[in-house]
Formats: structure tokens, C-alpha cells, sequence
């Protein structure tokens, strides 16, 4: 029986780890299948407290992991498939290795995934010119043109990003507006590369074997045009990873785990929450961190309730 098990390894459940080990509950963090979480995708964290020049996301989570492991914690990787929850009582948890885990305490640290357009044609061709990933894919359009769908500070940063490698990107969103920081806006407004298309909607991703184009509907006008490009990088924001707790643990309507007050305390005791996927609100590194360590202390003080 474990006293204390963290699912997921980006800055929530690394955060929780630590606290959690150094309060000598010897956690188990079970890290799913992108170890070190969405920052890993990345490029330079420039607002993460105490590093003035930067950090890369990879680097930033390994350093975190890092400090997690040098006071006990360990971590495997593996995906919660099945979960069977009882309020205060075990939490028992079923790996995609068939591996069954009991737990008296055990945080939900899950994250965010990217949002898709939801075309048909976007599917077909992901992998193949359509991404979610900048970071990832970015260089792989050197000299080329390419397209980022949304208007808010995940599109702007990719938008950037995309500058160093891409001839050309066009910015597609839906309004006339962005919902991107000022700031954010403000550089990739003022970046030559960048072109913007407002109010206008992606209705099909062009091409058979890669991208060659989209094709997109003005909003007012309801016309639509095709725009060459070799590549999209869809940038909508992001949907909670906690489908396995639906139905078991109170969420709003967009899946996000509810919380109580300030706490990370879920509707059932012994399950604690931290990060993106309890955030509709902030979801920003520093906080989903902030959140860890309160689900640690807040696990730490019902175990020792319960003289765990
Ligand atoms: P947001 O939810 O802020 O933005 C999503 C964007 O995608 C919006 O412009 C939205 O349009 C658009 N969109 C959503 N669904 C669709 C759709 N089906 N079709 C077309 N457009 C769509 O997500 P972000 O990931 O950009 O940001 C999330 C949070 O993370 C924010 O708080 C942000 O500040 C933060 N962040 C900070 C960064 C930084 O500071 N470096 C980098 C990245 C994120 P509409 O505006 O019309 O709703």
C-alpha cells in the first residue's frame, strides 16, 4: 500500500513530489507518457521566477525531476487506464502496464492537451504538416510559409517561434481582436514575418500526402479563400486531461476539477488536485507549481489525520 501517489509530471505533480518526499511520505509519481508534462514542448520559459535569462522547458522539468528524485521520490512511467475512487477510504489505480496500485492519499496532477480545430482534413494530415507543437516541428519549415490558427498567447508564442525557421506566417483567428497579453501581441504585431487574417475560420486543411494549403471563411462575409502554405500550427488553447475522473469527481463544464476554496481539496477526501487540470483560470507554470505544493501539504495534513 502506498501512502502517497502523484499522477502526472509536469510542474503540479513534480512540485507535489518534492514537497511530498521531503515530508518523508515517500511518494510514487506516475508520469504518463510525456514525462516532465506539456513544458517539455516548449521553448524558453522567460516568466518562471529566478531564471532572469530564461530556461528551457525540457530543462526546467529535468531539473525539477531532478530535485524531486534527490529526496526520495520515485518515479515511473506509466498511465492510470482505470481508476475506482472511494471517499476516504483506498484509491486504487490501474497502470497501461496492468499494474494495480493502492493508495491512501493521491493527487491528480493530469494536465491540459491541446485543443484541435476538429476538421476532418486536420486529422487526415497531422504529422503531415499539421502540428500543435512550434517547438517541436518548427524547423521543419525552414524557408517555407506557414499558418497558425488562434488569437490568445499560446498562438502568438508559436507564431514567433515559427519566425526563426518560416519565410512567412499568417496568423488565422476567428475575431478581430486577440485574446493574447499585450505584450505578447505587441512583439508578433511588430514581427515582419508575421501577417495576420482576422475573423476568419480554417473549414479545410489542404493536401493529400502534406499541407498545401487552407482554406478559410471570412466570418462577416461568409467567403472563402485558400491561403498557400506548407505547414499549421493549431494554437486554441487547451482541454483538462481528466476524463478517468468523470463522473467520479466534481468538474465544471469544461472538465476542470473543481476545488474547494483555496485548498486542493476535490469532492472526495484523500483525492487532491493540482495545476491545469483543476486552473480554468491561470494555467500558467508558476502556478500549477504553487498548486503542487498545497496538494502535498494539503495530502501531508490528511494523512497525518489519519495517523498514516
Ligand atoms: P486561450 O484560451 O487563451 O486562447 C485560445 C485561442 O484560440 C483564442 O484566441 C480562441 O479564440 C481560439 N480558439 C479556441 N477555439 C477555437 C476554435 N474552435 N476555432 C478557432 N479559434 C479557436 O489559450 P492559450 O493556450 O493561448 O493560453 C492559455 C493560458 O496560458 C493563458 O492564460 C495565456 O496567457 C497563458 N500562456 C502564456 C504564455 C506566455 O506568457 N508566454 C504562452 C502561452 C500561454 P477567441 O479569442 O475568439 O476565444
Amino acid at each position: 500500500m502506498e501512502k502517497l501517489v502523484i499522477i502526472g509530471s509536469g510542474p503540479a505533480g513534480l512540485t507535489a513530489a518534492v514537497y511530498a518526499a521531503r515530508a518523508n511520505l515517500n511518494p510514487l509519481l506516475l508520469a504518463g507518457s510525456l514525462p516532465g508534462g506539456l513544458l517539455t514542448q516548449t521553448s524558453e520559459v522567460e516568466n518562471f521566477p529566478g531564471f532572469p535569462e530564461g530556461i528551457n522547458g525540457f530543462e526546467l522539468m529535468m531539473q525539477m525531476q531532478q530535485q524531486a528524485e534527490k529526496f526520495g521520490a520515485r518515479i515511473e512511467i506509466a498511465t492510470v487506464t482505470d481508476i475506482l475512487l472511494t471517499d476516504g477510504g483506498v484509491q486504487i489505480l490501474t497502470l497501461d502496464n496492468g499494474q494495480e496500485i493502492k493508495t491512501r492519499a493521491l493527487i491528480v496532477a493530469t494536465g491540459a492537451t491541446p485543443r484541435w480545430l476538429g476538421l476532418e482534413s486536420e486529422e487526415r494530415l497531422k504529422n503531415l504538416g499539421v502540428s500543435a507543437c512550434a517547438t517541436c516541428d518548427g524547423a521543419f519549415f525552414t524557408n517555407m510559409k506557414v499558418a497558425v490558427a488562434g488569437g490568445g498567447d499560446s498562438a502568438m508564442e508559436e507564431a514567433l517561434f515559427l519566425t526563426k525557421f518560416a519565410s512567412e506566417v499568417v496568423v488565422i483567428h476567428r475575431r478581430n481582436e486577440l485574446r493574447a497579453s499585450k505584450i505578447m501581441a505587441e512583439r508578433a504585431m511588430n514581427n515582419p514575418k508575421i501577417r495576420f487574417v482576422w475573423n476568419s475560420q480554417i473549414v479545410e486543411v489542404l493536401g493529400e500526402q502534406e499541407v498545401t494549403g487552407i482554406k478559410v471563411r471570412d466570418n462577416a462575409t461568409g467567403e472563402e479563400s485558400v491561403i498557400d502554405c506548407q505547414g499549421l500550427f493549431v494554437a486554441l488553447g487547451h482541454v483538462p486531461q481528466t476524463e478517468l475522473f468523470r463522473e467520479v469527481l466534481d468538474m465544471d463544464d469544461n472538465g476542470f476539477i473543481k476545488l474547494q476554496g483555496g485548498t486542493s481539496l476535490t469532492s472526495m477526501q484523500g483525492v487532491f488536485a493540482a495545476g491545469d487540470c483543476a486552473d480554468p483560470r491561470y494555467r500558467q507554470a508558476i502556478t500549477a507549481a504553487g498548486a503542487g505544493c498545497r496538494a502535498a501539504i494539503d495530502a501531508e495534513r490528511y494523512l497525518g489525520e489519519q495517523n498514516i
